[in-house]
């Protein structure tokens, strides 16, 4: 199962980099909107698995985005965790049928928001926010983000990081390149075939130790595999 896919609407830059930052950094895949308007037009186009959605949006307000996705039919059951101001805001929040799944109130620690994207992506897409992994002695904890092998911790980059975590979620299947490129960069990304050889290289690299058996097939013409047996 590829990475989910988790849009961003929020208007103030800094916090949405910050946000961008550090969902990337667990993982997910992050699209940006800066308003209510570039939002609708983006989850129209390709609707993401989750959205992160600020109240005080400009042209469009994040109420409005809300109710606009619940009364259409695709995006009925779409994930929204709604961000408010302190005070007043969440009050209506709270108060009000938003319909937002759930909702943090300004300021709130990353560490919060990583647990709501987590609960809430459990309860759709339970295989998706599985906490940990483990495929033979390799283990993806999820939520302290950290890939470990016979108990050695391994660093990866977010792309490997990525990479790793779909050929976990399918051990012995066979991708092609294609295959990665659509499910850990995204099919609306333009990125070079021979990037993922790149990728694959690095994590193959971080993942295998001294005398370790490498566990990434290599299969000709056809892609890459991740093999336990
Ligand atoms: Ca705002």
């Amino acid at each position: 199962m590829a990475a989910a896919n988790i849009l961003v609407v929020e208007d103030e830059d800094a916090l949405a980099t910050l946000l961008h930052y550090n969902l990337e950094k667990e993982g997910y895949r992050v699209g940006l909107a800066g308003d209510g308007e570039e939002a609708l037009i983006q989850i129209d186009e390709q609707a993401p698995d989750l959205v992160v959605l600020d109240w005080m949006l400009p042209k469009v307000s994040g109420i409005e985005v809300c109710r606009r996705l619940r009364a259409a039919q695709a995006t009925r059951n779409l994930p929204i965790i709604m961000l408010t101001a302190r005070g007043e805001e969440a009050d209506r929040v709270r108060g009000l049928d938003t319909g937002a799944d759930d909702y943090l109130t300004k300021p709130f620690a990353m560490s919060e928001l990583s647990a709501r994207v987590r609960a809430v992506l459990r309860r759709i897409r339970p295989g998706l926010a599985e906490d940990s992994v483990q495929r033979g002695d390799l283990v993806m904890d999820r939520v302290a983000h950290k890939v470990s092998r016979a108990g050695r911790d391994i660093h990866l980059g977010p792309t490997e990081y990525r990479l790793l975590d779909h050929l976990m979620q399918h051990p012995g299947r066979v991708f092609s390149r294609e295959q990665l490129l659509d499910a850990v960069w995204g099919s609306d990304v333009y990125v070079e075939v021979r990037t993922v050889d790149v990728h694959i290289g690095r994590l193959r690299k971080a993942i295998t130790g001294p005398g370790e058996k490498d566990l990434i097939r290599t299969v000709r013409s056809a892609g890459y595999a991740l093999e336990l047996g």
